[in-house]
């Protein structure tokens, strides 16, 4: 069907994803003065609804599920669930949703969860303590009976199955001769772990975590084992930049964005994309970087709504 360097099946490709993604230079004093030059990687703009990286990360799957209902997992606010209902809608593939917290069904749903039921995106809610066991598989097949979607093509939660892992080392050949360290946001690694594989001799992989916890290393070896055979490239992760935890906007991260913002005409999504430049830049200062290196951040989404 496809080959793992061109995961767009012909349908896929009629959605006219801007690929490769542009590159862009930004003056920032901040990196300036220690002779480090700073380009963004815009993902943001591959396409306007399927934004990022969850657009290099579910097309292989959505072309693997060849027209069959794909299911997936997502917390209330996940981006994953809305770019698989986009990618639903515009594709014409039925999408389920299996949501964390029980609680959730009945009471009106948030912005997240209102524009996946607009995508067509069917929710069946499940209680945590079921959500954490989903990878077992006699939950998961409990889950897709409750589900009503037995026969349906199984996304995990985040979408970093190896094809999404494949999918991504194009983000890191689109680099190549671009930037010395390219650095992008972490949520389950995946992205990481293929951009990594991707990269040049000579070229480095920068993760930042968004969650807190330390185990995330431990889950990229395992992505590359399984998507790769083994492990691909150089890369590495700083795990200070967490700001709290997953979904936790301190006033001062917030206040750092809106100046990103305004300093460079960027819209920067707060829950990976502005910790990564508050990162870069913390790093910039420490002198991490030696003069004369190209920084690439990769801008892997855009605010929602
Ligand atoms: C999902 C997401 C990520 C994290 O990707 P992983 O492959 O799970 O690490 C980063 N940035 C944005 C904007 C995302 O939506």
């Amino acid at each position: 069907m496809t080959s793992p360097d061109t995961p767009d099946a012909p349908h896929l490709a009629a959605l006219r994803p801007r690929l490769p993604s542009p590159v862009r230079e930004v003056v920032d004093g901040r990196f300036e003065c220690h002779g480090v030059r700073l380009v963004l990687k815009r993902d943001d703009l591959i396409h306007p609804e399927l934004i990022g990286n969850k657009w290099r990360k579910l097309a292989p799957s959505l072309a693997a599920a060849a027209g069959r209902t794909v299911v997936t997992f997502g917390g209330a606010y996940s981006n994953h669930l809305r770019a698989t209902a986009a990618a639903g809608r515009l594709l014409g593939v039925p999408t389920v949703g299996v949501v964390r917290g029980e609680e959730l069904a009945g009471r009106p749903l948030n912005p997240s969860l209102t524009r996946c039921t607009a995508d067509g995106m069917r929710l069946h809610f499940v209680d945590r303590a079921t959500y954490r066991r989903k990878c077992e598989p006699r939950t998961l097949a409990a889950i897709l009976r409750a589900a009503d979607a037995e026969q349906a093509y199984v996304v995990p939660e985040g979408g970093s199955n190896a094809e999404a892992v494949r999918g991504c080392r194009a983000l890191g050949t689109e680099l190549h001769g671009r930037a010395d360290v390219v650095a992008v946001a972490c949520g389950t690694g995946g992205t990481l772990a293929g951009l990594a594989a991707g990269l040049a001799p000579g070229q480095r992989a920068l993760g930042v975590p968004v969650l807190k916890g330390g185990f995330l290393a431990a889950d990229i070896r395992a992505l590359q084992q399984h998507a790769f055979g083994g492990p691909r490239g150089t890369w590495s992760l700083d795990d200070r930049f967490h700001l709290g935890g997953y979904a936790r906007v301190p006033d001062e991260l917030g206040a750092f964005a809106a100046d990103f913002e305004h300093r460079h005409g960027l819209p920067v999504e707060r829950l990976y994309v502005a910790k990564l430049l508050y990162g870069l830049v913390t790093l910039a200062g420490e002198g991490a970087f030696p003069r004369g290196t190209t920084v690439a951040a990769v801008i892997t989404g855009r605010p929602f709504p």
